[in-house]
């Protein structure tokens, strides 16, 4: 484990209970049984675990956050197989998923196909959005960049899938003011960091938080769900927020 893992750990079972059964969205990048895809893969062992724990604490597991306290989002970075080739598991826990995809990364090694993801999208528990064309740090681009990134991933994924894609996840996280208001005005109604703290309480308008659990054991889980990370704002708003 690294410093900044040990660190985060630390702190996030210091902190717990600071606000209580506020509702969260939390990151995961891939489940995986057998064959694992990823490195942020998490073992569907633990995918379960975390399952129980979230209704044995009393929340709702949505596909979108309406209510202030009580509900818990699950969203997936870079559309990675796993979740395609364990979707029985999704079904049988019905647990509603958002995945957010990498257009560029559509049909390469490790990653969903078309087929597959229309397959998933035409399933009642998955919601896509998009984690842009390229996956190149927003917050380093050029203004036409981003506005590429962000307005054709978007048209890739409405036309692939016949849905509206309303939301855009930030890769590695990385933002600044400048990309929060291209995005907002490609048609963006939510943006979604890695900034961790209750889902409602907006970073800046429509940038919503989440927080990072893919390698969390059981008792870091339970922090994080008790808002044990939210004092990381500060530390992630640092690493991931360009002013
Ligand atoms: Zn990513």
């Amino acid at each position: 484990m690294n410093l900044g893992a040990l660190f985060r750990r630390i702190i996030i079972n210091a902190n717990q209970s600071s606000s209580y059964m506020k509702s969260r969205s939390l990151v995961y990048h891939d489940i995986h049984s057998n064959i694992c895809y990823t490195n942020m893969s998490t073992s569907l062992d633990l995918f379960i675990n975390h399952i129980r724990i979230i209704r044995e604490m009393g929340f709702n597991i949505v596909s979108e956050i309406t209510k202030e306290e009580g509900q818990i989002q699950l969203t997936f970075d870079d559309g990675f197989l796993g979740i395609y080739d364990n979707i029985s598991v999704i079904n049988e826990l019905d647990v509603s998923v958002k995945l957010f995809i990498v257009t560029s990364f559509i049909g390469k090694a490790s990653h969903l196909d078309k087929k597959q993801l229309v397959e998933l999208s035409n399933n009642p528990l998955i919601t896509i959005g998009s984690h842009t064309d390229s996956h190149r740090r927003l917050s380093s681009l050029h203004k036409d960049e981003v506005l590429n990134e962000l307005i054709y991933s978007k048209e890739i994924l409405e036309s692939l899938l016949d849905i509206t894609i309303n939301d855009l996840c930030y890769p590695e996280g990385k933002f600044d003011k400048r990309v929060i208001n291209i995005a907002r005005d490609a048609g963006y109604v939510n943006q979604y960091s890695l900034i961790p703290g209750a889902f409602l309480i907006e970073l800046f308008k429509n940038v919503r938080r989440r927080s990072l659990v893919q390698s969390s054991n059981k008792k870091d889980f339970r922090s994080i769900l008790n808002g044990g990370d939210d004092i990381l704002e500060r530390w992630y708003m640092k690493k991931h927020f360009k002013s």
